[in-house]
């Protein structure tokens, strides 16, 4: 459906967060760059969690007071830069999504009050050998959804 890119920047960021958190899931929001047709790249992602991710419920307050700042910096040009979706980290299972990711996605996509075209879940995890793997997944208000592709800029 998409391609989301990782720069070498977030995917740091990432793999401080996935290491802080250890065996626990964390997660947040993800603000992106339209970069091309079907193509975005992350530009920022905010980190909440530690602990059980509480069912993959945004912590709102915060995601908000992340997007505000994204927009501040980005110059508040939502054509280019925007809400993209959101993160979580399967620490020690696979990176697809689970049947209440997915309906979790679908709540956000679908909610008016977002007024999203579309949504991407990211789902990472650092493997055994120290790589950084994840997943890409969109989904839209009609209640679709589809794989994405992940690029990890920089990886061979
Ligand atoms: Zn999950």
């Amino acid at each position: 459906m998409l391609t989301v890119t990782i720069p070498v920047d977030v995917q740091q960021a990432l793999r401080k967060a996935l290491k802080a958190a250890g065996t626990d899931e964390c997660g947040g929001v993800l603000m992106g760059e339209h970069v091309g047709p079907g193509h975005f790249a992350v530009r920022h992602l905010s980190v909440q969690g530690g602990g059980r991710f509480a069912s993959f419920v945004r912590q709102t307050q915060s995601a908000l007071r992340a997007l505000r700042k994204f927009f501040n910096q980005s110059g508040h040009d939502y054509e280019r830069f925007n809400y993209l979706g959101e993160w979580h980290s399967h620490p020690s299972f696979s990176v697809q999504p689970s049947p209440t990711d997915h309906q979790s996605m679908l709540d956000i996509v679908m909610d008016v009050r977002v007024g999203a075209n579309f949504v991407v879940l990211l789902i990472f995890k650092v493997s055994h050998q120290g790589d950084l793997e994840g997943s890409a997944h969109t989904y839209l208000p009609d209640g679709s959804h589809g794989l994405s592709t992940l690029v990890l800029a920089g990886a061979a």
